[in-house]
This record gives C-alpha cells, structure tokens and sequence, in this order.
C-alpha cells in the first residue's frame, strides 16, 4: 500500500512513522500497557480471531506500540514488515523457527555473534537442522558449502571483531540460485549506514539491544523483510511462541530510531578519527575499521555502506599482557562486552567474547591475544585518545 511517506527520506521517517495519533491528541507516542484489547461485540470478538477483521487482541502478538516500532523499523529497513521480538537471540530462533524444518541446512558466517553460532550448533543441530560455517569472504568456500537442502545463508557484516566486510550482492545471487535465503544481521551498521535488503538479502535480523536502542537501557530484537515470510511465518512464531517485545521497550527503541541517523554520523566520525590515530601509534600492530584505506575492503564498503560505524578494533604488540594493561589503564572508556552505546566500551575479545574457542580456533579467525575491541561513543575524541594513551 502507498502512502505519503514512501516519498519521505530517512530521518523524516524515522521521527515520523508509525504513530497513529489517538482521540487524544498526543503528540509523542503513546505506551499502552495492556495484555488484552475489548470487543464491541462477541462477532467482533470472532472476526479479529479469525483474522476477517484487522485489529488488536493480545499483547503477545499485538500491541499499538510495539507496531510503532516495527513500522518504523520496516521503513527504514525498506522491508514490507518487520516483527519485533524480546532480544536480537529470540529475533534469530524465530526466523530459523518459522523458515527451517528438520534436514534442512545453513551456511553461516564464522565470523557472527558467539551466541548465534551456539544457537545454530546446540539448538537448531538436536533438531536436525545442520550448519556449516565458512570464513565470510572465502566466496568459494561458501559456493562449496552449499548444499541441495541449503535454505539459509546468515551473515553479520561487517563481522565482529575483525569488521571484514561482506559483498552482499554477491552473497544474495549465490543464495538465489540455490533456492536458498541471505539473512543479514546488520547490527554493526544499522538502515542508517547499510540496506542489505536493497542489496537483495531477504531478511534482516536486529539486536536492537546495540545501536536501536543506542544508549545501552534495553534488550530487543527485529526481523525485518517481505509481507509473507515475516508478516506470515516469522509473526506466526511470535503469535504462538511469544518471546514478545514489551510495550515499554518499544517506546524506547522506537525513540532511538529519532536519533538512529544522527548517532550513526557521529559514531562513524569519532570511530574513524580513533582508528587513524591508533594507525600512527607505535605499540599498536594494525587497526581494524572499514573506514581505513589499509582495510582490505575499504572500497567493497565505500560502495556497500553509507558510513562505515562505530567499531574499530586493533592489535597490540606485547599480547595479552599489553591489552589488559591497557584496558585496565582506562578511566573513562567502559570496560564491558556491550557495544552500540553513547558511552565508548572496550573489549578483550580473546578472553572475553571469544574465550570459548580453543586457541587454533582464534588464530583461525584471526582474533590475537593482543587484539582490542572499542565500541567508538560519542564522547569528545580527544579525551577517548588520552584515555588510551598507552598505545603511544
Ligand atoms: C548482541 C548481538 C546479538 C544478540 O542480541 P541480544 O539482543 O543480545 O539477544 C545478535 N547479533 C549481534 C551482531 C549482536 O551484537
């Protein structure tokens, strides 16, 4: 369906979509608390259940401000629905909950979230749904890892730690061929920085915990992408399932997305900024930030990409003694595994995040001893450069 603000760009859409103003007269949304809707009558009652009649019936799967939230994020995504959930893990299990059955198999990304691949490795594998993971830009290795039963190609890009950048295009051509879907969870860039379903993925999947939110108050999660899949089978799982998104949650994301495109500028700036200080800096070995002309996707992400974040990462000399002196040198820049926050956070991948594999798992995946993880905040730049002045 049309509508006026289909002609609307990004950040008018992000203040403005979604709100249906009430009799009220409200001119901020409104939060509705309230797990059931009433009828006017025991046919309306009827109607809404058998799904002739659009509207309200319950909060586990339809709430006034929860669809604020998820219309907005549609828009902005450039998806026809997006279905929000209780964290960016239940938005996972419920896209591989509504698409897969037992014998199917994905190709994923080594280089997603630990917990997704726990997700896919212990969860989905006891229900039949094998995974094989594959470097993220090793396209033959994809190529080769797909399968006649491959229904799912899932990415995170760029990838956390090491912000290697992915060629969605090219990702989506190779899925389509085989009758498969791109799942992209765009956690890093968020729509204000990256569309990966204009780029063909078909679903988008958001922690909405990181930059939605962007100010590290609340946990959520989002699919977003066509009418049928998610408006039918990913909200199918939610109906019956119920990892809800809580109104009062909503309410906040839906007012991180008012500031989404303005955050992610800033982020980027400061982020870039960092990473080419850091570059000149005599303790430290190499910078990870797409941003940089040494990243080897630099131009892949220029093209991809309408910024390219707030992550950057960087190796130490001197291991992990080194990094944790540094960290443990910090005052101002927080020393926690979150990322996506107005407030900078600093990360010790190796034993924090990717502590669970075994060493030649790491060196695999390129995460050294003495690699670092900043969550670039919008903090003044100089004082984040004092705060980790032990790299001079
Ligand atoms: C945090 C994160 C998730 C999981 O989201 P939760 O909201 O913590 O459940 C998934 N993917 C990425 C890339 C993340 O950073």
């Amino acid at each position: 369906m049309a509508s006026e603000s289909d002609d609307w760009g990004f950040e008018t859409r992000a203040v403005r979509v979604g709100h249906h103003r009430t009799a009220e007269g409200e001119h901020g949304e409104p939060i509705f608390p309230t797990s059931s809707y009433v009828f006017e009558s025991a046919a309306q009652a009827a109607a809404r259940f058998g799904g002739s009649e659009p509207g309200n019936i319950y909060s586990r799967f339809t709430n006034p401000t929860v669809r604020i939230f998820e219309e907005r994020l549609a828009t902005l995504e450039g998806g026809a629905r997006a279905v929000a959930f209780a964290s960016g893990m239940s938005a996972i299990l419920a896209t591989c909950m509504s698409l897969l059955k037992s014998g199917d198999h994905v190709v994923a990304s080594k280089a997603i979230f630990g917990t997704t691949t726990i997700l896919f490795q212990n969860y989905l594998g006891r229900f039949g749904v094998d995974t094989t993971f594959v470097p993220l830009t090793d396209y033959a290795a994809w190529q080769q890892a797909i399968r006649p039963n491959t229904k799912l190609l899932f990415i995170e890009t760029p990838s956390n730690p090491l912000t290697e950048v992915a060629d969605i295009p090219r990702l989506a051509e190779l899925a389509h061929k085989s009758g498969a879907l791109l799942v992209v969870d765009n956690c890093f860039c968020t729509p204000a920085l990256q569309l990966p379903l204009k780029l063909g993925a078909d679903l988008v999947i958001h922690s909405a915990t990181k930059y939605l939110d962007g100010q590290g108050r609340c946990v959520g999660g989002a699919v977003v992408g066509d009418a049928e899949r998610v408006g039918k089978d990913v909200f199918g799982f939610l109906r019956t399932c119920g990892p809800t998104m809580s109104p009062f949650n909503a309410w906040v994301f839906l007012k991180g997305l008012e500031t989404l495109s303005l955050r992610m500028k800033a982020h980027s700036a400061n982020a870039l900024a960092l990473a080419q200080w850091l570059e000149q800096q005599p303790k430290v070995q190499r910078v990870y930030y797409p941003g940089l002309a040494s990243h080897p996707q630099h131009a892949l992400a220029t093209r991809q990409q309408s910024g390219f974040g707030g992550i950057v990462s960087f190796e130490l000399k001197g291991g992990k003694d080194a990094a944790w002196k540094l960290i443990d040198a910090t005052q101002l820049i927080s020393i926690t595994a979150n990322l996506g926050d107005t407030k900078s956070t600093i990360t010790h991948p190796a034993t924090t995040t990717h502590g669970r594999l075994t060493p030649e798992q790491r060196g695999e995946a390129g995460i050294g001893d003495g690699l670092i993880r900043v969550s670039v905040g919008l903090e003044d730049i100089e004082d984040l450069k004092r705060d980790l002045a032990g790299v001079r």
